[in-house]
C-alpha cells in the first residue's frame, strides 16, 4: 500500500498547481524538488497573466482563455486555505495604438473579444486622457484597454501554493522515491532530460531577464508597450520584462540587457525614471518544440506523465493545466487539446 497517490516532480508553478488540483480531489500528494519551490523559472518577478489577441481562434487560445477566467477563483481558494496572498489582481492592461491602421485593427479585435470572450471581459479603445496616471503615451492618442489581463507576483504565488498545500498535509521534499502516479513538471531541465531519454528533441530553454523597481501604482492596469510588460504589483513594486535569449551560458546571470529593458520602459513611461531599482532576475523558460504546453502521458512509461512547456505564459496557463492534468492522472480523462501532446513536438 502506497502512502501517496501522486508524486509530483518539480515545485514550479506547474507542479505546485497540479499538486493543488489533485489534493482538491482528495488525492494524497507529495511534491519532490531537489532545489525547492520556485527554484526554476517560476521564481521570478514579472507575473503577467495576459490573453492572446481575440482573433484567429484556436484550441490553445481557448484553453488559455478558460485558464485566465479560472484564475480569480483558483487564487482565492489557494489564499483562503493557506492564508498567504498570491498578489493576484485582475487589474487589466493598456497598450498604445501606433496609427490609424492600428486603431482599425484594435476595433476589429474589440468585436472579436465580444464574440470570443463570452461577455466576461472587454477589449476596447479609449483616449489617452481617459486612462489613469499610470499610462503610456500613444502616437495616435488612443490606447487599447482590456479587462481580462491580470497580474500575480510569481514568488508570492509560489509561497501561497506552498502554504496551501502544507495546510492540507501535502509534503514538499527535496528527495523521495516515486509512489503512485508520477507527474514530471521539471521545467527546462526536464525538457533537456526528455530529449536525452527519447533520443529526439522535445524542447529546450529560452532565457529571460527582468528588472523590479520601487514604484507604487498597485491599482493601475499593467502596460504592454514596445514588447515590454510593465506590471504594477500589489507590494508597491513595478516589474519590467523581459529579454528572450535562445543562446546563453549562464542560466541565472543578469547583464547590461537589463539596463536596456529599464531604458525602454522609462522611455515609454517617463514617471518610472529615477525610481529605485530593487532587483534583477534571470530564469529559463521551458519551451516545447511545438511552442505549446506539453501535457500528457509519458510515452512508454506507464503511470508517468509530463506537464511542461509553459514557455512565456506558464503562470496564465497554470489553473487549467492543473485541472486537465488532475483529470488525466486521477480519472484517466483526457481533455487535453491535441496540439499539446508529444505528437505535436515530434510532428515538426
Ligand atoms: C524573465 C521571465 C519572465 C516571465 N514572465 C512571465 C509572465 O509574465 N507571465 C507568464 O505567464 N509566464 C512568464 N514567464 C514564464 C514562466 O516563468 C514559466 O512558463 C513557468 O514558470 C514554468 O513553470 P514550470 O513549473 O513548468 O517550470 P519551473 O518553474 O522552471 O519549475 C521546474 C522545477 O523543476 C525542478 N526540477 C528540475 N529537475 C528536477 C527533477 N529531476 N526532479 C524534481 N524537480 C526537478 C526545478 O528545480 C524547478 O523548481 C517568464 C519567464 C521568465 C524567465
Amino acid at each position: 500500500m502506497t502512502s501517496v497517490d501522486v508524486t509530483v516532480r518539480g515545485a514550479g508553478i506547474f507542479g505546485l498547481s497540479i499538486a493543488w488540483a489533485c489534493s482538491s480531489r482528495a488525492a494524497r500528494v507529495r511534491v519532490v524538488d531537489p532545489f525547492g519551490p520556485g527554484a526554476g523559472s517560476s521564481g521570478g518577478l514579472v507575473g503577467a497573466l495576459a490573453p492572446h489577441v481575440p482573433e484567429n481562434w484556436n484550441p490553445k487560445k481557448a484553453f488559455q482563455l478558460d485558464s485566465l477566467l479560472m484564475a480569480e477563483t483558483f487564487w482565492a481558494e489557494v489564499e483562503d486555505v493557506g492564508g498567504v496572498s498570491s498578489g493576484y489582481g485582475r487589474t487589466g492592461r493598456l497598450q498604445p495604438v501606433a496609427n490609424d491602421a492600428g486603431l482599425d485593427l484594435a476595433r476589429a479585435r474589440g468585436d472579436g473579444a465580444k464574440a470570443l470572450w463570452q461577455g466576461q471581459a472587454v477589449w476596447e479603445v479609449i483616449r489617452v486622457e481617459e486612462a489613469g496616471s499610470f499610462a503610456p503615451d500613444s502616437p495616435s492618442g488612443w490606447l487599447i484597454r482590456d479587462t481580462l489581463t491580470a497580474r500575480m507576483s510569481p514568488r508570492r504565488a509560489g509561497a501561497a501554493l506552498v502554504a496551501a498545500l502544507r495546510a492540507r498535509g501535502v509534503e514538499i521534499v527535496q528527495d523521495a522515491a516515486d509512489e503512485g502516479q508520477v507527474v514530471w513538471a521539471t521545467g527546462w531541465q526536464g525538457l533537456l532530460a526528455l530529449n536525452a531519454t527519447m533520443g529526439r528533441k522535445v524542447g529546450d530553454g529560452v532565457k529571460g531577464q527582468s528588472v523590479s523597481l520601487r514604484y507604487d501604482a498597485r491599482a493601475a492596469p499593467q502596460v504592454f508597450v514596445d514588447g515590454l510588460h510593465i506590471i504594477p504589483h500589489v507590494d508597491g513594486t513595478v516589474a519590467i520584462g523581459s529579454t528572450s535569449e535562445r543562446e546563453f551560458d549562464d542560466p541565472a546571470s543578469v547583464d547590461a540587457q537589463c539596463d536596456t529593458l529599464l531604458e525602454r520602459a522609462c522611455a515609454a513611461m517617463p514617471d518610472l525614471r529615477g525610481a529605485d531599482e530593487i532587483g534583477r532576475w534571470a530564469g529559463v523558460r521551458p519551451r516545447a518544440r511545438s511552442r505549446a504546453p506539453l501535457l500528457g502521458a509519458w510515452p512508454d512509461r506507464n503511470g508517468h506523465f509530463v506537464a511542461n512547456g509553459g514557455f512565456k505564459i506558464g503562470f496564465g496557463m497554470a489553473p487549467k493545466v492543473a485541472q486537465v492534468m488532475a483529470d488525466l492522472v486521477l480519472e484517466g480523462r483526457d481533455e487535453i487539446p491535441d496540439g499539446f501532446g508529444f505528437a505535436a513536438c515530434f510532428g515538426k
